[in-house]
């Protein structure tokens, strides 16, 4: 089997309420995915996206259209796309890291492998573990009252679990929303906080004591990704777990971190981590060294959220007690395939779609809407 063509489409789709994140990030509007398209020369066609987000991942939509178009789909046509090492071998060979560009490539192959093979990307990843996933929601900043009433409606609408963005230039507001949320909904609704980069050493060890009683599952990603040092100091110094979001990219960070002692739970994301040969590979490592795996969204559409969640159907060390990010695209203002269909927010979980590659299908009329620009290397 060979690709014969590969098309790039950058987006633009507008987050239905505006997301207020930590002060490192500011307010998030609109989501920008990148999807590839892979046509093949037995006319099996696979579909992959990316996420870029310039302040979190260090790639833009343009830059991601420059590296697909320029450097990786040149090097991939005539590849084998059912031979995913091969496929990344070729990636790693013409350009370094750039994992949000090559996720997208990553998730077609899979999508193509499993397509003619009749079977899920889960069958190909060693077989599914479950049927569905816990799905929590998160919030962004806005007032204590706010907040609590934001997360009361998610727990009412069935979520099993909700993220407090936190990271804000004020951490004591920070911690009076996280416990006017706790107080809210009661002592049995399972909350996590994210600060998203936003705080140093003291700052981060100040509010997670003054939370305690807030009772977080975890707390994610308090201090800037490269500072696995500083993450040790968090740890020992707070009494909830302690989760690596932003600063585990690659295997190799994981190592870092895991060296440093300086994290409980990974933050797994497909399109952050070069797709899913990646993120599967980290989830191993982890699960080898004790460390449990969160499966976290970008703002990202759904064929993204069918790649991680295939993913999710085969680990043996996910984190129980919260469910999981697997919601993003209904922040959106519209999804660009039907992963829709395997959310069921009422009963708090994601179906894992079974039906042969990622599962999902791609929506043109959808595509057509949010596109800003279209171009094919055949
Ligand atoms: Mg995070």
């Amino acid at each position: 089997m060979k690709i014969i063509s590969l098309t790039a489409e950058q987006l633009a789709v507008p987050l239905i309420t505006p997301y207020h994140l930590s002060r490192e990030y500011g307010v998030f509007r609109t989501a920008t995915p990148v999807l590839v398209t892979m046509e093949t020369d037995e006319g099996v066609t696979g579909y992959g996206e990316c996420d870029p987000w310039p302040l979190f991942t260090g790639d833009s939509a343009d830059s991601v259209m420059t590296v697909l178009l320029k450097h990786l789909f040149p090097m991939l046509l005539g590849a084998d796309p059912t031979n995913i090492n091969e496929i990344h071998r070729l990636m790693d060979a013409v350009i370094r890291n750039q994992h949000i560009a090559k996720s997208a490539i990553d998730m077609a192959a899979y999508d193509v492998f499993g397509k003619k093979t009749g079977l899920h990307v889960s069958a190909l990843l060693g077989g599914k573990r479950r049927d569905a996933m816990r799905c929590m929601w998160s919030i962004g900043g806005s007032t204590p009252a706010e907040s609590a009433a934001d997360v009361l409606r998610a727990k009412e609408a069935g979520y099993f679990g909700c993220m407090i963005k936190v990271g804000g230039a004020d951490w004591k507001r920070d911690a009076e929303r996280t416990l006017a949320v706790r107080d809210a909904v009661g002592p049995d609704f399972p909350l996590i906080a994210d600060a998203n980069q936003g705080w140093d050493v003291n700052t981060a060890i100040r509010y997670a004591n003054a939370v305690k009683d807030a009772d977080l599952v975890f707390f994610e990603q308090p201090l800037q990704s490269w500072d696995a040092e500083g993450m040790a100091k968090v740890r020992r110094s707070i009494p909830m777990p302690l989760s690596a979001d932003e600063g585990v990219v690659t295997v190799v960070d994981a190592k870092r971190l895991i060296a440093a002692d300086a994290a409980d739970v990974f933050s797994i994301k497909v399109t952050k981590m070069g797709g899913i040969r990646p993120a599967k590979q980290i989830c191993e490592y982890a699960e080898a060294h004790g460390i449990r795996v969160f499966f976290n969204s970008m703002i990202e559409e759904g064929i993204t959220e069918a790649a991680s969640i295939a993913i999710a159907a085969t680990v043996t060390n996910p984190v129980e007690e919260i469910g999981h990010a697997f919601f993003s695209p209904l922040r959106l203002h519209g999804d660009i395939c039907d992963y829709y269909k395997y959310i069921h927010v009422s009963e708090g979980e994601t179906w894992i779609p079974d039906k042969p590659g990622l599962g999902v299908v791609p929506d043109p009329e959808a595509i057509g809407k949010y596109l800003v620009r279209r171009e094919t290397v055949r």
